[in-house]
């Protein structure tokens, strides 16, 4: 478990959501309680805990 909603409930699918796009990097869903007209979410499919870590983890990729 990394505790975080979009990797342990999302990716998993325990929470059900409406899929926009998927690739093998990436998925694109719409928000499940959204605050826009046009509220989508993207996120990577590995878990990576910081903006300020990524760098350092994308060479290992
Ligand atoms: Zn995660």
């Amino acid at each position: 478990m990394s505790n975080d909603i979009y990797c342990d409930e999302i990716l998993n699918g325990l929470l059900p959501v409406k899929k926009v796009i998927e690739t093998e990097r990436v998925l694109a869903f719409y928000h499940t309680r959204p605050k826009f007209e046009a509220h989508i979410v993207v996120i990577p499919k590995k878990h990576i805990p910081s903006l300020i870590e990524y760098d350092e983890q994308r060479r290992k990729f």
